[in-house]
């Protein structure tokens, strides 16, 4: 049997032990090139694009820029995903290695230790890696000619515990018993591509989306569910029933299976809860894993620093702090 890829020497070109070992210099050098890739690394004014910039390094040593022209300070991260930073450069780029090292996801409490910050400095910091990687999935178009898509629903979140006594438990099959906070991710998975997912109240609801997001021409196969019925419309379906076989007459969900799997694994093993507002992030993220899966750590790394570094602030949690003060 093949090796598996996370076991081979080529999944592993970055350690925790290298980036403790680098020198201060290379992490700036290393940021800078990522922030600034057309100018080799050369600091851009952050406030006019001026490339008249001069070193105004802190006192402390971290490192600022001047612009000429408009006068301003900026640092690597101003205007990015890491805007307002009070940690280390370096401490970024260990969060990085961390995040991306755990490929079912990462533990925010786990990040807190490690890294020696609070629950709700990791918590902001793992969501901003997250929208770094949903950056890839803004206006992403779906399949085309010659392209198999399968999708697949799933449902998360809305937990409600059932009573202690036995006379008192009610029947959570019933919506008035539910705590309608239950959401379902629905996915697109390219086989040999991207994965796109997307979450809805119910699995029916996203058919609309599907009918937008995914090029017409594509071959799509689905499981047995009525909701993906009028699918068939625009599309050719080929549809898979899970009760006699997981792969039949070319029909198979395996690979959007796959992603429930890793996404349902973080929830388990990690986050315990994912429903709410970040539901959608934790599902960007684990389509980002699935997608960059045979990728070595130091490739993913650079990606989503390259990612955080070219996206403008947060949209998730600017104002963050500030909100809930
Ligand atoms: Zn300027």
């Amino acid at each position: 049997m093949a090796q598996h890829f996370l076991l081979s020497k080529a999944a592993k070109t970055l350690s925790l032990l290298d980036v403790v070992k680098m020198a201060d210099a290379d992490v700036e050098t290393l940021f800078a090139q990522l922030r600034w890739p057309e100018t080799q690394g050369e600091a851009v004014c952050a406030h006019c694009g001026s490339l008249t910039v001069y070193d105004c390094r802190r006192p402390s040593g971290a490192p600022r820029y001047r612009c000429k022209d408009c006068g301003k300070d900026f640092s690597i991260t101003s205007g990015t995903l890491f805007a307002s930073h009070k940690m280390p450069l370096r401490t970024y780029l260990l969060a990085i290695l961390l995040f991306c090292n755990e490929v079912k996801g990462k533990s925010m409490l786990a990040m807190s230790r490690e890294l020696g910050l609070s629950y709700k400095t990791a918590f902001v910091l793992c969501h901003k890696l997250r929208e770094a990687m949903a950056q890839e999935h803004k206006g992403r178009e779906m399949g085309g000619e010659g392209v198999q898509a399968e999708i697949d629903g799933a449902y998360f979140g809305g937990y409600v515990k059932p009573a202690n006594l036995r006379e008192n438990r009610k029947d959570r099959r019933f919506k008035v018993n539910q705590s309608g906070k239950r959401r379902c991710v629905v996915v697109v998975r390219e086989r040999e591509g991207k994965t796109t997912p997307q979450v809805f109240k119910t699995e029916a609801e996203a058919t609309h989306w599907i009918k937008r997001r995914v090029d017409p021409a594509t071959v799509i196969h689905a499981d047995e569910a009525p909701s993906w019925n009028s699918l068939h419309g625009k599309f050719e379906v080929l549809r898979i029933n899970h009760e006699i076989a997981y792969s039949l007459d070319g029909a198979c969900t395996n690979q959007a299976e796959s992603f429930f799997s890793r996404l349902r694994r973080a929830e388990q093993g990690h986050h315990h809860w994912i429903s709410g507002p970040y539901l959608l992030r934790y599902a960007q993220e684990a389509s980002w894993r699935e997608d960059h899966r045979r990728r070595s750590n130091g490739w993913q790394v650079n990606r989503v620093a390259g990612n955080a570094l070219a996206a403008k602030q947060s949209v998730d949690f600017t104002g963050y702090w500030q909100r809930s003060a």
